[in-house]
């Protein structure tokens, strides 16, 4: 079973105390991690405007095009973070390999995923996935 009361990008600490700051601008991402796991918590908590911020420029969708799966038979269950190469503070680029768990009409998957990060004014910015 998954423990609500943990944030959802799998830190083992409080949402609250995890990645909502992000998610309400309060704390910046330091590092392509960070900002790939609250995005992951963003897409678990249906929270589209920070996804969208946090999508580069060049590859974001457009605002009226971007509609998260609200299929009540799709759920995320769990992140796991793999490996990263580069993204830390001292980056400008870097990839972040992870593998999420979903349930599907009752039925359990995962995906995997390299994903590509920029850092642009001290910012971290997704870019795009490649399927593993
Ligand atoms: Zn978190």
């Amino acid at each position: 079973m998954v423990d609500t009361s943990k944030c959802p990008c799998g830190s083992s600490i409080h949402y609250n105390d995890c990645c909502k700051a992000f998610h309400q601008g309060e704390k910046i991402a330091e590092t392509a991690e960070l900002l790939m796991r609250s995005r992951y918590s963003a897409y678990v908590k249906n929270n589209k405007d920070y996804l969208l911020e946090t999508w580069h420029v060049s590859t974001r969708p457009d605002v009226n095009e971007f509609e998260l799966d609200s299929n009540s038979e799709f759920r995320w269950l769990e992140l796991e973070v793999i490996k990263t190469e580069a993204g830390t503070e001292r980056d400008t680029e870097g990839f972040v390999y992870f593998q999420a768990t979903y349930r599907f009409q009752g039925k359990t998957g995962k995906m995997q995923e390299a994903s590509k990060f920029v850092k642009e004014d001290g910012k971290w910015f997704y870019i795009d996935g490649a399927s593993e």
